[in-house]
């Protein structure tokens, strides 16, 4: 046997097998302990890593530095193993490129101890654990061609518990690498059907959802993949809902129909190991999907970010050409809120002096999503006194018994118009009053016209006059047919 810090090539010639495609780093070293005819599991990984336990953290080892060394780097160097044979390369595209390269240092050197909480893994409800899947189709394939299952990386995604290739449900290992007592390499070949753990079957919609993660979950962490901002991929999934009429007046996200949707879409995949976060998408502030549509900057598990990436579209692909269009420079307003609306509620405020509520009415904008602007873009508004009563009543009274519309009394009084509005159509004899007023403002109005009409068209006659645009004929014959007789006292008797 080799010595556990010999260099692996001095006993002359010797070949390493290559890594299998989409291997992991640790069923590698499963495979060459298996060649190796080391008796002791430990022995494998001294002389791999020069430490005794480092190769059997299967998902996120430390020593790369000496497994490069000590394998002449012919499987690529420690950095190149850590992006593409270790689970690593899951959390690239959701974390800092400076966190990353601090991973592969870490992973580089001699202790991987604070790296899951450095990725903020033990911090969310999924965990940090990744247990060991694989795929029964799969296993019987590399068999076939390569005479050994061993563990694919794409399997070992958290988000992936359905075969990408196959659409065979993955089984979850329950024999563990590493314990206090026991060290061990472990190959899917090996594992009794005991310590196979099978998730319940999942049908319908919730069986496609599964896949379509799992594929989007691979297609996610390819290499030179641009790196994914919470921030646009929040700005993304506003978009996509904003399409699908999920989107309120004021610009937020309707919870409600969004997560009835998901629910809908996701049924089942609650009781996939590690996905039962996707619970709490039932409460009354949506769960994930409600804090990653909030404003709320704080990275999540990238597993939050998949599903709901696979809820709102149909591919990675889709999500990509979406965030194109959004654009880097994006921001949720620009998205969401980019009506002009918007400048002119802000003109009518700021210039002209209106309140919200009336600004509101005249640009037919929902008052809920008028005060949103309003607050967002800190418009010199101010609440007026909702309470009317005493002088202030009797002012609004007054005024509207003159048949002053609701604005003008708001003007003269310190009463809002919405206020003015409220008292007119609360008060019953104020009402009546106002409304005979404004039927005499307005019949005073529509008989100066008519004379103006008239005196533009003195020998018109009858039916001339009433086709005649602002002479509010019809009107007046309805309503005022006395006073009209009294003005056309010829062409009347002639009609
Ligand atoms: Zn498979």
């Amino acid at each position: 046997m080799t010595n556990a810090s010999e260099d692996l090539f001095t006993a002359g010639p010797f070949f390493l097998q290559r890594l299998f495609p989409d291997e992991t780093l640790y069923s590698w070293c499963a495979r060459y302990h298996r060649l190796s005819g080391n008796r002791l599991a430990r022995d494998t990984s001294l002389q791999l890593f020069a430490s005794p336990t480092a190769g059997f953290w299967h998902d996120l080892p430390s020593h790369l530095g000496a497994f490069q060394k000590r394998t002449r780097q012919q499987l690529g160097d420690a950095e190149a193993i850590c992006r593409q044979h270790t689970l690593l390369r899951y959390y690239i595209p959701f974390r800092s490129a400076s966190l990353i390269r601090e991973s592969i240092e870490t992973m580089t050197g001699a202790s991987v101890r604070d790296l899951k909480f450095r990725l903020g893994l033990p911090a969310s409800r999924i965990g940090a654990n990744h247990p060991l899947k694989a795929c029964p189709t799969c296993m019987a394939e590399d068999q076939a061609a390569t005479g050994i299952a061993y563990w694919h990386l794409e399997h070992q995604y958290p988000s992936v518990w359905v075969c990408p290739k196959h659409s065979s449900k993955l089984m979850q290992c329950t024999s563990r690498t590493k314990t206090t007592q026991r060290l061990q390499w472990v190959l899917p070949d090996m594992v009794d059907s005991d310590s196979w753990l099978h998730y319940p079957d999942l049908r319908g919609p919730g069986a496609q959802f599964a896949q379509k993660l799992a594929q989007i979950s691979c297609d996610a962490v390819q290499p030179g993949n641009q790196n994914l901002d919470p921030t646009i991929l929040r700005d993304c999934g506003l978009k996509a809902a904003h399409e699908r009429g999920w989107l309120q007046d004021s610009g937020r996200a309707n919870l409600m129909a969004i997560r009835e949707e998901f629910l809908d879409q996701a049924s089942g995949i609650a009781d996939v190991p590690g996905l039962d976060f996707v619970r709490g998408a039932a409460g009354r502030d949506g769960g994930f999907l409600g804090s990653i549509l909030r404003s709320d900057r704080a990275h999540k598990h990238p597993v939050k970010y998949l599903v709901l990436i696979a809820f709102l579209f149909d591919s990675w692909k889709k999500l990509v050409t979406f965030a194109h269009e959004c654009g880097p420079n994006s921001d949720h307003h620009s998205l969401t809120e980019s009506d002009h609306r918007r400048t002119l509620l802000a003109q009518k405020i700021r210039d002209n002096g209106l309140t919200v509520s009336e600004a509101a009415r005249r640009l037919s904008l929902p008052l809920s999503k008028a005060m949103y602007w309003a607050k967002k873009d800190q418009l010199p508004f101010e609440r007026r006194p909702r309470k009317v009563d005493g002088d202030l009543a009797r002012e609004i009274a007054y005024g509207l018994a003159q048949g002053l519309s609701c604005e003008e009394v708001a003007q003269k009084t310190t009463a809002s118009i919405d206020a003015v509005r409220r008292y007119r159509d609360t008060h019953g004899d104020v009402r009546a009053a106002w409304n005979a007023a404004r039927g005499l403002r307005q019949r005073d109005a529509f008989r100066r016209d008519f004379l103006e009409v008239m005196q533009a068209n003195p020998d018109a006659h009858q039916t001339r006059l009433r086709k005649t645009p602002g002479s509010h004929f019809d009107w007046l014959r309805k309503h005022d047919h006395e006073w009209l007789a009294n003005q056309l006292p010829g062409l009347w008797r002639l009609a």
